[in-house]
C-alpha cells in the first residue's frame, strides 16, 4: 500500500486548509495596494503546485548532477528562452529563489569581500540588498549610498560626484520605493566615467519594462536582476540577466554551486507560465493600465492636499509623505487596513520617524489593475484613502468604508474558486 494519502488538502490537513481559506477570504475582501504584490494567475499556481517540486536538478539544462532531468531541462530552457525574449537579452538565470538571492549572487560573482558598492539609500527608496548596513550587502561589502534631491528625484549629477569620490566597483540602480522613471543611460555614463560595473535591479518595474512602459536597462546595464512576483505577476522568485557571456558564466556559478543548491523546478515551471503571459499581446494593455491607474491615484491624492514624494508618479507606485502630519505611516497603514485597504508604511527621504513608524505610505496599482480596475475605481479608492487619512481616528468611518469597498470588490473577483 502506498504511503501517500491522495485526499485533497481539506481532508488530509484541515488545519492548514482552514488557514489558507482564511487567507483566501482576506485577499478577496481587502483592496491589495501593497506596491510589491500582485495576483498571479491560476495557471501559474497550478504549475507551482506541480510534481516538479519532487525533482532535484542541481546544475543547469544538459549539465545536471542528477538523473531524470530531461523534463526539468525542458522547463528551465523554456523559461530562459521566454525571459530572454521579453527583455531582449542573451543570457538568463531563472534559478534564484528570490530577488535577494539573485542580488547576492551578482555580488558573489563580481566582487571580492570588502569591495566598494554604491547603491540607493534604503530611506530614499533603495532596497536592503543595495548595501544597507543590517543586510549581507552592507556587511560583506564596503557600501556607499546616493539618494534623491529635495524634489524627490535622483540627481544624476550628484550620483556622478559621489561615484567619483567613492570609486565603486559596482553601481546599483533600481529601487523599491521610487515613483519616477530610472534613467539607465545616465547611470551607464556615470559607471563608464568611474570604470564601474552597472547593475540594474528592476524588481519593482519589470512588468512595465517588459511592455516598453519603462526604459529597458538593456543595453545599458552589465547585469540585471528582478523578482518575478511584483509587476511581473509570476510566482515568488528571482532572475538574473545579462548580455555579457563572461559575466553570465560567473553568475551561473555564483547561483550554483556558489549560493544555492537545487533549483525550485516547480517555481521555474511557474515562471515559464508567467513569462508566457508577459509575451501575450494583452500584457501591453495591462502595463498601460498599471501606469494610468497610478497616475489618477496620485492626482486625486494631490487634489485632496496630500504631499507625494516627487509630486507624482511615472510607474506603478505612489509614495505619500506624512512628514507634516501628526500621525505616522504606521498609524495610516493600520487605519487603512481597518478600512479594507492593505498598504505598507515606508520611510521617506529625511524621515524624522524611525523605520518602525515612518512618515510615509507606499501605494501600488499593479494588483488592483490585474483585477481589471480602471480610472473610475481608482478615483473612488483614492478619495476613500483621503477620507480615512483626513479623519484618522474615526473608526466608524473606517468600518463604513470597509463595507463599501467589499461591495466594490464583489465586481472584481480575485479567484472564483477557493481551492487555491
Ligand atoms: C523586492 C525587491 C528585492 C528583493 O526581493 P525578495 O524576493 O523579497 O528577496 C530586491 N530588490 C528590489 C529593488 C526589490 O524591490
Amino acid at each position: 500500500m502506498s504511503f501517500i494519502r491522495e485526499e485533497s488538502l481539506s481532508v488530509a490537513d484541515s488545519e492548514v486548509f482552514a488557514i489558507i481559506e482564511n487567507e483566501f477570504d482576506r485577499q478577496s475582501t481587502h483592496l491589495e495596494m501593497i506596491a510589491s504584490e500582485n495576483f498571479t494567475s491560476p495557471a501559474v499556481m497550478e504549475a507551482m503546485g506541480s510534481i516538479f517540486t519532487n525533482k532535484y536538478a542541481e546544475g543547469y539544462p544538459n549539465k545536471r548532477y542528477y538523473g531524470g532531468c530531461q523534463f526539468a531541462d525542458q522547463i528551465e530552457q523554456l523559461a530562459i528562452d521566454r525571459l530572454c525574449e521579453i527583455f531582449g537579452c542573451a543570457y538568463a538565470n531563472v534559478q534564484p529563489h528570490s530577488g535577494s538571492q539573485a542580488n547576492g549572487a551578482v555580488y558573489a560573482a563580481l566582487l571580492q569581500a570588502g569591495d566598494k558598492i554604491l547603491g540607493m539609500d534604503l530611506r530614499h527608496g533603495g532596497h536592503l540588498t543595495h548595501g544597507a548596513k543590517p543586510n549581507f550587502s552592507g556587511k560583506n561589502y564596503h557600501s556607499f549610498t546616493y539618494g534623491v534631491a529635495s524634489n524627490g528625484r535622483i540627481d544624476y549629477d550628484n550620483v556622478l560626484e559621489i561615484a567619483k569620490i567613492v570609486q565603486p566597483k559596482i553601481i546599483v540602480c533600481g529601487a523599491s520605493a521610487y515613483a519616477r522613471e530610472i534613467d539607465f543611460k545616465k547611470f551607464r555614463e556615470i559607471a563608464d566615467t568611474v570604470g564601474a560595473i552597472l547593475f540594474a535591479d528592476i524588481a519593482h518595474i519589470a512588468g512595465l519594462v517588459a511592455a516598453g512602459e519603462h526604459m529597458n536597462p538593456f543595453p545599458y546595464a552589465d547585469v540585471v536582476t528582478s523578482t518575478t512576483h511584483k509587476t511581473l505577476r509570476g510566482p515568488r522568485g528571482g532572475i538574473i540577466m545579462s548580455n555579457n557571456e563572461e559575466i553570465a558564466k560567473k553568475i551561473d556559478s555564483a547561483i550554483f554551486p556558489g549560493t544555492q543548491g537545487g533549483p525550485l523546478v516547480h517555481v521555474i515551471a511557474a515562471k515559464a507560465v508567467a513569462f508566457g503571459e508577459v509575451l501575450h499581446p494583452s500584457w501591453k494593455e495591462y502595463a498601460k493600465a498599471i501606469k494610468s491607474n497610478a497616475k489618477v491615484l496620485a492626482e486625486v491624492l494631490i487634489q485632496r492636499g496630500y504631499e507625494l514624494i516627487s509630486r507624482g508618479t511615472d510607474n506603478h507606485l505612489v509614495l505619500i509623505s506624512l512628514i507634516n502630519k501628526d500621525f505616522s505611516g504606521e498609524d495610516a497603514s493600520v487605519a487603512l487596513e481597518n478600512a479594507g485597504i492593505t498598504v505598507n508604511k515606508n520611510s521617506i527621504p529625511k524621515d524624522p520617524r524611525p523605520a518602525s513608524s515612518t512618515s510615509g505610505v507606499r501605494l501600488g496599482s499593479a494588483a488592483l489593475s490585474t483585477l481589471g480596475m480602471k480610472d473610475k475605481e481608482f478615483i473612488l479608492i483614492a478619495h476613500k484613502i483621503c477620507d480615512v487619512l483626513d479623519d484618522i481616528k474615526n473608526i466608524p468611518l473606517q468600518v463604513q468604508i470597509k463595507k463599501e469597498l467589499e461591495t466594490l470588490l464583489k465586481g472584481f473577483k480575485v479567484y472564483n474558486n477557493a481551492t487555491y
